[in-house]
């Protein structure tokens, strides 16, 4: 049986996943650190841990992500684009559109018909709309980022969060805090406030069904609710959500491997 390894160098996290020669996901590692960081090395402990796979079973690596030009010893290395494109691909065949929010950006992706990347739309500008701005919220009130979601589900007036900008929200949801709203109805706001520029953004490629969320945030299911509602569509998320651009990877060290 012959392995393959996918490596995902994100700006928060570090994610990877091994493929067997059947496509299935044997097994991935993550850790929470980014480009530059101990964090692919952890993660890659992990995943070998977790599987049982050796090093030397590999037969390819791949690399993406934001700091996959710092991994030489990778086979190959692909934009990130690509690689979520190929992992929502592989776990939810017939996916067009790909909404992947992580630490540090958010883009939506438009697959083609046979779940190849067709176009795509990125905001790398600004932290809101991110899962920077998740965290920065999360750390306001003192919770995990995991939290957030169970928090929303207790809500029962949404806040209304009115600045873009992630330093202005910072102050205004201190101060809506501080004037004695409750923590879910501000955290609900957050979550309407980061839906509506997902929302922006897919309006502006265009949203075909069925739509798949990518991304750490995907696992933020009241956040993905949110969403589902404003693009009057369901939203699939995978288990593997925040490790499916490592899979795409693994699956294109296969596919560039085997082509050779
Ligand atoms: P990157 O590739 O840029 O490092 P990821 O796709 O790994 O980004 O996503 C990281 C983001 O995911 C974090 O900033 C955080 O907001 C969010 N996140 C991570 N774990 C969870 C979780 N369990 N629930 C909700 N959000 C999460």
């Amino acid at each position: 049986m012959a392995f393959y390894l996918g490596i995902d160098v994100g700006s928060t996290t570090s994610k990877c996943a091994i493929v067997d020669d059947g496509s299935k996901v044997v097994g991935w590692g993550l850790y929470r650190a980014g480009a530059g960081t101990q964090g692919p090395e952890k993660a890659l402990d992990e995943v070998y841990s977790k599987t049982g796979v050796r090093p030397q079973a590999i037969a390819a690596s791949c690399s993406t992500g934001y700091g996959r030009h710092l991994l030489d010893w990778t086979d190959f290395q692909v934009s990130e684009l690509t690689c979520h494109a190929k992992g929502a691909a592989l776990l939810f065949p017939g996916v067009r559109t790909v909404i992947d929010i992580g630490g540090q950006d958010a883009k939506v992706l438009s697959l083609s018909a046979d779940g190849v990347l067709d176009n795509f739309v990125m905001n790398d500008k600004c932290a809101a709309g991110t899962g920077r701005f998740l965290d920065v919220m999360a750390s306001i009130f003192g919770c995990d980022v995991s939290e957030l979601s169970a928090l929303d589900e207790q809500s029962e007036r949404i806040a209304q969060i009115s600045s873009t900008c992630t330093v202005f929200a910072e102050s205004e949801v201190i101060s809506k805090l501080a004037a004695g709203t409750s923590i879910p109805d501000i955290v609900a706001g957050v979550h309407v406030s980061v839906a509506d520029r997902a929302y922006g953004l897919a309006k502006r490629l265009g949203v075909k069904p069925n739509v798949v969320m990518t991304g750490g945030v995907a696992q933020n299911a009241a956040l993905c609710r949110r969403l589902a509602e404003k693009l009057g569509c369901d939203i699939a998320v995978s288990e593997y959500s925040q490790v499916n651009g490592a899979i795409g990877a693994a699956m294109l060290a296969r596919e560039k491997s085997t082509a050779q």
